[in-house]
This record gives C-alpha cells, structure tokens and sequence, in this order.
C-alpha cells in the first residue's frame, strides 16, 4: 500500500519506481497526480509488492500539473509601493539566465536585509530557509533559499531566490496578496553578489518539471523590455 499525501496548495505529481527490475516492471511509470491539499492511496495487488523492502521502491515528486493551462495576468515589481530598483540580469542574461527553467527571470539590484515585496497573489508552497553560504561557482546552485508561491488562476508559480538563513516572512501554507512583504534579500546559492533572483515558472513534463515564463508588469511593461541597468518604478 502507498499512501501519497499533498501538504501544499498546488498540484503535485509522483512517479513511482524500482531499482529492482522484477518491481520495476510491474508499476505503471506515469505520473500520478493529486490535487491541492489531497491524500491518495495505491494499493499494488501483485505479490512481489508484499516482499519488497521499502527501500527498493523510489518516489520522485514535482510541483503542479502541466496538463493545466497557464492563464497570464500582469504583476508587480517585487518591491514597496513607490520604489525603485534596477535590472542586474535580464532575460536570457548571460550569467545565468539561459536555460529554459530560468530564461525568463530577472535579478534585481537589492542590498542584502532589503525587504522584498510579493508580485503576485496564490498560496505559499515551497520555502527553503536554513542555508547560510552562497558563491559565484555553479557548484553552489542547489544552496540557495528560496519562497515559491502557487497562483491557483493563473497556474504559474512565482519564486524568490537567495534568501539569507530564515529570511522568509512566510510560511508554507500562507495565502499571500501582492505588495505584501515576504522575505529578505540574501546570497545563499550561485550568486556573484546580493541581489534577488526572480522568476515566474509553470510546471512541464520535460526537463527538470518546470519551464520559464515571460511575463508583463504592471502599466504594460514587458519583462523582456527590461534591460540590464535599467531602472524601474512599483507604482
Ligand atoms: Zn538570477
């Protein structure tokens, strides 16, 4: 009996499998999916199940349903009301925006303890808090902490990268309006210096399970009009 729990208030999906081939090729490889906020429980009726060790079994998890469609909608500029803040990278940047997880983020230029701001409604699914080291070497990639937030209409996740140690404001679960303060301006992970790292995702089959989107801020702005050193305004 598998008994798959989903905590958070986005879609999850699993894959089940086996290291041992004579399990592996009993179970169905397709991504099972289940709602936000729903348990779910398999029962595997063949006897081979009965003498597995739980350690032969492997469960992958991934955020959402890519069968969804995304629903775009324009967003803020992740900080306070009347701010300004500049473009560090833009899309595509070539530091490390080019693979089709991150093409489509932008790093702000914000100071380290600066407060930043949520650009978009949904619930909080995802928050990474305890690192504390970060570096310019991709080895520090999978270092960094991080909040990422599920909108429910819009289908699409919102996340905010490199977070110092407990520099989240928010906690898995909390329904989170834009223009609220969120988390703090950090350099835990792959990053040269301070700044925030943003991006707007939807979930995909391929790759790593989640695709970069482009999207419009607030007055009609296109992030992908945004340079690096130019400076924007939150209304
Ligand atoms: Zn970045």
């Amino acid at each position: 009996v598998l008994e798959l729990k989903n905590p958070v208030h986005c879609p999850l999906r699993f894959r089940v499998t086996s290291s041992v081939d004579s399990l592996n090729n009993l179970l169905q490889h397709d991504w099972i999916k289940i709602k936000a906020l729903t348990d779910s429980t398999i029962v595997y009726k063949n006897h081979a199940f009965a003498k597995a060790d739980a350690n032969d079994i492997n469960i992958a998890a991934r955020f959402g349903d890519p069968m969804l469609d995304v629903l775009p909608h324009a967003i803020q500029f992740p900080v306070k009301h009347g701010d300004r803040v500049k473009i560090m990278q833009g899309y595509n940047g070539s530091f490390s925006h080019r693979k089709i997880n991150s093409r489509y983020a932008l790093d702000f230029d914000m100071k380290t303890g600066d407060t930043i701001y949520a650009a978009d409604e949904g619930r909080v699914v995802g928050v990474i808090k305890d690192y504390q080291d970060g570096g310019n070497d991709p080895q520090w990639r999978d270092y960094a902490n991080f909040i990422t937030v599920y909108n429910n209409q819009a289908n699409w996740f919102t996340q905010y990268v490199h977070l110092p140690k407990d520099g989240a404001l928010v906690q898995i679960g909390d329904s989170i309006v834009p223009g609220q303060p969120i988390g703090l301006v950090g350099t835990t992970g792959f990053t040269s210096k301070e700044h925030l790292h943003f991006n707007v995702f939807k979930t995909a089959d391929s790759g790593t399970g989640t695709e970069s989107l482009p999207t419009v801020f607030e007055e009609q702005i296109a992030g992908a009009s945004l340079r690096k050193g130019e400076v924007v305004r939150r209304n």
